[in-house]
């Protein structure tokens, strides 16, 4: 676990808290970390310490394969200058169904695919930058590549 101070100093633009501190940590290392419920076994995100099933505190932050299926995406011709966006052959902004629940997404882009071939239902897994320090957007790549 990377140290609070650390974390904060790692996304200096976000709201760290208690809440997404797992979350945060969890992606310095190169884990997708999502909240489940110990009571029920369900997922949720973005994290929250209710379970939004069952009203229990009883979550924690756990690893997931990073598998799963596009469910939206839309390719960006403007935006921030981060991540490495290429906004003039199109940027990706995806939402992903993760496999292990349906209805669990998270946002990210799409990487090492032509923006034109991403379609809905695209199996896609994470995929990590080379290197240490802060992934500021979760990256996905064509599964079984
Ligand atoms: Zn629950």
């Amino acid at each position: 676990m990377v140290p609070d101070e650390g974390l904060l100093d790692a996304w200096p633009g976000v709201r760290v808290d208690a809440d997404n501190a797992a979350y945060y940590a969890g992606l310095l290392e190169h884990r997708l970390l999502v909240n489940r419920c110990r009571d029920c076994g369900a997922w949720h995100h973005p994290p929250r310490s209710i379970c939004p099933r069952c009203w229990s505190t009883a979550v924690a932050a756990t690893e997931v394969t990073g598998r799963g299926r596009v469910a939206l995406f839309t390719v960006l011709r403007q935006g921030p200058s981060r991540g490495g966006a290429d906004y003039a052959a199109g940027h990706p902004l995806v939402a992903v169904e993760l496999e292990e629940q349906i209805g669990l997404r998270v946002s990210g882009t799409v990487v090492d695919v032509p923006p034109g071939a991403i379609t809905e239902a695209m199996a896609v897994e994470l995929t990590w930058p080379d290197g240490e320090g802060a992934p500021d957007v979760l990256r996905f790549r064509a599964a079984g590549r």
